[in-house]
């Protein structure tokens, strides 16, 4: 499904230049559930950002679904984004403004779908996320864990074929963040493909594979 071939990314910032990345190559194929593990800085998030097409490498190429699509343009990526890739971050990233059905409704409105449709899966994402007694309430209104869901409901309302976690539990408690946990798992046996960073040795027992990142670079692969 993804393949990356020496990917490397450099960010420059006035004068200061930081290698994020340097000359990852991985292959994820479809359903596989991997886990990206390492310390703070290390370049998961930069990784994640260029497999969710969120960004583009420096150098090296990506392939999605066999097709290289290293030289994006933002523009392209977002179109190949749109009901394909499901991406959940570490800080919910809801809109404040947007009660639950309004955001988790926000992917479909983006590609276009029907009214009748929109409701028929947004119903179905909250049912399944058990958010639904919440529809009303907007972010603020939410514990963590409940805002979370949302989160997830919304990465997950178009069906995604891939779905990219940063730290998903990384603001949950133990129950919360178990929770989640169940629901990327569950999403994976119905054959999403994950990839989810994770500072936590036990969300990463959820994984099939276990990616370890230092400084940048792929330093070992763990099979679980
Ligand atoms: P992690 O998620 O493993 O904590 P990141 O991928 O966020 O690490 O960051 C990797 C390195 O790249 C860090 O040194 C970080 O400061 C730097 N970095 C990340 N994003 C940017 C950016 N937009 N501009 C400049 N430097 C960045
Ligand atoms: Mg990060």
């Amino acid at each position: 499904m993804i393949q990356t071939e020496h990917l490397s990314k450099t960010f420059r910032a006035e004068e200061v230049e930081t290698i994020a990345l340097r000359d990852v190559t991985i292959h994820v194929p479809p359903g596989e559930f991997v886990a990206i593990m390492g310390p703070s800085g290390c370049g998961k998030s930069t990784l994640l950002n260029i497999l969710g097409l969120l960004d583009a490498p420096t150098s090296g190429r990506y392939l999605f679904d066999g097709a290289d699509v290293s030289a994006f343009k933002e523009r392209e990526r977002t179109r190949l984004r749109k009901g394909v890739i499901g991406f959940v971050f570490q800080s919910f990233n809801l809109i404040d403004d947007l009660n639950v059905r309004e955001n988790i409704e926000l992917p479909l409105l983006y590609m276009g779908e029907s009214a009748a449709s929109r409701k028929k899966k947004v119903r179905e994402a909250m049912d399944r996320m058990e958010i639904s007694h919440r529809v009303k309430h907007f972010p603020r209104q939410l514990s963590g864990g409940q805002q979370q869901r949302v989160a997830i409901a919304r990465a997950v309302v178009a069906r995604p074929r891939l779905i990219l976690a940063d730290e998903p539990t990384g603001n949950l408690d133990s129950r919360n963040g178990l929770e989640v946990m169940n629901l990327l798992s569950e999403l994976n046996k119905e054959g999403a493909t994950i990839v989810m960073v994770t500072h936590s040795r036990h969300d990463a027992g959820f994984a099939s594979r276990v990616i370890n990142l230092f400084d940048g670079q792929l330093v070992t692969e763990t099979i679980l």
